[in-house]
């Protein structure tokens, strides 16, 4: 039996496909268990190969085996982490601030939170994660109730999102918190960038349902046009990560395709610079100055997405430069993050980065745990 495409993960052996001995066929290793038999079209059976090594790693009978797709899972949610936790020293700085105090940013520094801990974009990330494995679909009621659970006022929380979770843990309706602050609701990037577990469990959804689940996801704290549609562009970009060989991505595809799932004017508007930024491999510079980096959902999504679609296939590098583009800095570093591990999974991720995520309560290896049971889920209608 050849083992093909035996892709590293940092947690255990990732086989991609197993072909057949016999004539060729080609099997998704995801569908083996260990000890488990498949019979091929030709009549032979096949067996998992049960002890794969790789980097001094033996897979035994008592392991707890990771698939390509969890590991897709875990490299997003922690993927999101690290580029939470890089950019949150540097939050509201300009790009040309950032470089003449680092060159570049690379490493987790100190902040007055700690070193190595995440900010309000991973503690949404993980409450709305924890509410989808609880009740197997984005719910808005209990995500709301899930959100003023995990919160804690020392995370960087925006002003109008303290009183949004303060009601929320006082019993106030989920349904009237993301019209507190404005009527029209808030245009600002904090649904984007707590998004990825719904690309990551709606995958295989159609644009209406996945859309559904973003506004449930999004009701208590933002209901504006825009938020809603930075969330939904960031949630489907997500999804195609998830879903693609790395070999076979390509990234004028997908600006085409998240196109077709946007529904305002001003995401088509950045969606259509990122495209021109494309075509004619224009630099960070010009297509950051084009799209912005604020807290704007469009902003910041646009930015985050850019870093993805020039930098997909060098991950670390990809959140580094992300984070570096200046402005919101923790969530456009998060955003690109979860892009990148969903495409990857977690092998790229720099020891120096993955051994210093804060590992007490909702920590590292929770957040590990949450993704492997978030892998578990594929909502795709009826
Ligand atoms: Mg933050």
């Amino acid at each position: 039996m050849t083992v093909i495409d035996n892709r590293a993960s940092r947690y255990t052996e990732v086989a991609v496909a197993i072909t057949c001995p016999c004539c060729g066929a080609e099997f998704d290793a995801t569908l083996f268990q260990f000890g488990h038999r498949v019979r091929c079209q030709c009549g032979v059976e096949i067996e998992y190969p049960g002890a794969l090594q790789r980097a001094g790693h033996v897979l035994t009978q008592g392991d707890v085996e990771v698939t390509a797709h969890e590991d897709r899972c875990i490299g997003c949610l922690l993927g999101s982490a690290c580029g939470d936790i890089l950019g949150a020293a540097v939050e509201g700085w300009s790009a040309s601030d950032i470089r003449q105090s680092f060159i570049e940013l690379r490493d987790f520094l100190d902040t007055d939170r700690g070193f190595g801990r995440y900010t309000d974009d991973t503690q949404m990330t993980l409450a709305l994660a924890a509410s989808l494995v609880e009740h197997g679909r984005v719910d808005a009621e209990p995500v709301s109730a899930k959100y003023a659970e995990f919160y804690e006022p020392r995370r960087g929380y925006g002003g109008a999102a303290h009183r949004v979770m303060r009601l929320l843990q006082a019993g106030g309706d989920y349904r009237g918190t993301g019209r507190l602050q404005f009527p029209e609701g808030s245009f600002g990037n904090g649904g984007a960038m707590r998004i990825a577990p719904v690309g990551l469990v709606y995958r295989h959804a159609d644009d209406k349902m996945l859309a559904r689940a973003v506004e449930d996801a999004l009701l208590c704290t933002h209901v504006h046009p825009e938020a809603i549609d930075g969330a939904l562009v960031q949630a489907k970009a997500v999804a195609i990560a998830a879903t693609t060989a790395p070999e076979s991505f390509d990234p004028e595809r997908v600006v085409h395709v998240v196109s077709r799932t946007c529904r305002t004017e001003i995401m088509q508007a950045k969606l259509r610079i990122l495209a021109d930024g494309l075509r004619h491999a224009d630099d960070d510079l010009f297509v950051i100055a084009g799209v912005g980096n604020g807290i704007r959902a469009s902003q910041a999504v646009a930015a985050a997405l850019w870093a993805f679609l020039r930098r997909w296939n060098t991950p670390e590098e990809c959140v580094i430069r992300a984070v570096n583009f200046g402005g919101d800095t923790d969530t456009i570093g998060a955003m690109a993050g979860a892009l990148v591990g969903a495409l990857h999974g977690t092998a790229w991720i720099p020891a120096r980065w993955h051994d210093n995520i804060e590992n007490g309560p909702h920590g590292r290896d929770e957040i590990v745990a949450l993704a492997r049971r978030l892998a578990g889920l594929n909502l795709q209608g009826d």
